[in-house]
């Protein structure tokens, strides 16, 4: 008799996960998710867990919206599919595009998809296309950091800077450059200041950009905050500091705006919440608190200006998905935008995020952290094993994944990311009660991994 229920049975048979371990998921089986309800969400024996990740960096409304169901429902029964190509256009994208972009400062044009990777591959071509566009055809290398996360599709996993997005794909493919990541706690030099850093990042940059030939590179792309990486937040003056060297050699700026965007970092986009002014931005996951797919790119009026000549020169902007648009989603990620401003959901992050902040950063103290850090609602605890050196835990050790496992077994689910990293990002709608609550689970947590520390 198989050990698994007769539900995790069928999945270990039919379906491939992503980022799993197939053969480890044949032992341990799924974990399946059968409903949600505000920040919890319950399994399959009806167990409640707080969702302390908003699912993958997304459900910012939490798990049971009712605006956002009946958008849904009231799309489906009118429009439930059109498509965007060739003048067409349903007509509640036009108002999901209009609210977009009255909401993202310094964007002119909308163009949607419905990944974030999507997002992401288009602005790659784009880039090429606008260099094309403005005749200057060499310049089309583009830099990308390292520990980024950008997605999956071969452009947006060659930008992804996580050996696992592209061992074993031949990834990443030319064209993509790769420069220092801006994580202070573990790249500074001892009793270098972040402004030293981040003064060391943007000459490295400049020296990379001198390297290649200032007439060979395009773009460049950066998350305000980094996520999936170790949720790393820019060092003092860093964004300042990079953009000016970008700036000199004409480089445009991209913001992967896929997990900051729409609020997380405490204002609408972490651009904002860094005085970054990028060229382009991708934005995914909270456009539609993650209950639709669907994603948008952001270029500004000069980037358009570009894209519209040329499109007009070849014929038509050759570019777009089936599902471009999609009526649905964009019904769902307008109701989501409403909803952000009727229910001053900003100003429920920015009053919540200091208590956040404080309570995480509490455990800087305990003996199995080696930094806490974050901005907003979104932050990590670095788990390490001396405190003095920083030094990491061997990978064999599973210490990160450990403690997920023991939140997990308190009602609690965490991610663990980039080595021994416990990544916190839950729904922006948590209240003051359910975050102690979270932080009383994870506290329980690190108290089981302090003893499988201690027996290792
Ligand atoms: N960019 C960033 C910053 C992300 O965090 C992600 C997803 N975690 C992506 C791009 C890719 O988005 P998707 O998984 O929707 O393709």
């Amino acid at each position: 008799m198989s050990k698994h229920s007769e539900l995790a049975s069928r999945d270990i048979a039919n379906h491939m996960h992503p980022f799993t371990n197939p053969v480890k998921l044949e032992e341990t089986g799924p974990f399946v998710i059968s409903r949600g309800e505000g920040v919890y969400v319950y399994d399959d024996q009806g167990r409640q867990y707080l969702e302390g990740m908003a699912g993958l960096w997304c459900a910012n409304l939490g798990f049971s919206e009712q605006r956002l169901v009946d958008a849904a429902q009231r799309q489906l029964q009118r429009l439930p599919y059109y498509h965007s190509f060739t003048g067409k256009v349903p007509d509640v994208t036009i108002e999901l595009a209009e609210k977009v972009i009255a909401m993202a400062p310094g964007m002119s044009h909308v163009i949607f998809a419905s990944s974030g990777s999507e997002s992401v591959d288009t602005a790659m071509k784009l880039v090429w296309y606008y260099h094309n566009a403005i005749g200057k055809p060499e310049k089309k290398k583009i830099i990308a950091r390292e520990r980024a996360y950008h997605g999956v599709t071969i452009a947006a996993g060659s930008l992804t800077g996580l050996a696992y997005a592209t061992s074993g794909f031949d990834l990443p493919i030319d064209r993509v450059l790769r420069t220092g990541c801006p994580h202070h706690y573990r790249d500074a030099e001892p009793g270098e200041s972040e402004e030293a850093f981040a003064s060391r990042r943007a000459t490295e940059l400049e020296q990379l950009i001198l390297a290649e030939g200032p007439e060979t590179v395009g773009a460049m792309i950066a998350e305000p905050v980094m996520g999936a990486g170790g949720v790393i937040p820019p060092p003092a003056t860093y964004f300042e500091k990079i953009q000016a060297v970008l700036k000199k050699y004409d480089v445009l700026l991209i913001a992967d705006e896929v997990i900051c965007g729409w609020g997380r970092t405490g204002q609408m986009f972490g651009s904002q919440t860094y005085a970054i002014a990028p060229d382009m931005m991708t934005s995914a996951k909270g456009l539609s608190g993650g209950y639709q797919p669907i994603s948008a790119l952001l270029v500004s009026a000069p980037v358009y200006a570009a894209l519209r000549e040329q499109s007009d020169r070849l014929g038509a902007f050759g570019h777009g998905f089936t599902y471009t648009g999609h009526p649905v989603p964009a019904a769902v990620a307008l109701e989501t935008l409403k909803i952000l401003e009727s229910d001053d959901v900003l100003g429920h992050v920015r009053a919540i995020a200091p208590k956040f902040q404080r309570d995480l950063r509490a455990f800087a103290e305990h003996p199995l952290v080696g930094e806490a850090r974050g901005v907003g609602l979104i932050g990590a605890i670095e788990l390490v094993a001396d405190k003095a050196s920083r030094a990491p835990h061997a990978a064999s050790a599973g210490v990160g994944a450990f403690c997920v496992a023991a939140a997990q077994r308190h009602g609690l689910i965490l991610r663990v990311i980039a080595g021994n990293t416990v990544a916190f990002c839950p729904p922006l709608i948590i209240s003051a009660a359910e975050l102690d609550e979270m932080f009383a689970k994870f506290a329980r947590a690190l108290a089981d991994t302090e003893t499988y520390v201690a027996g290792l």
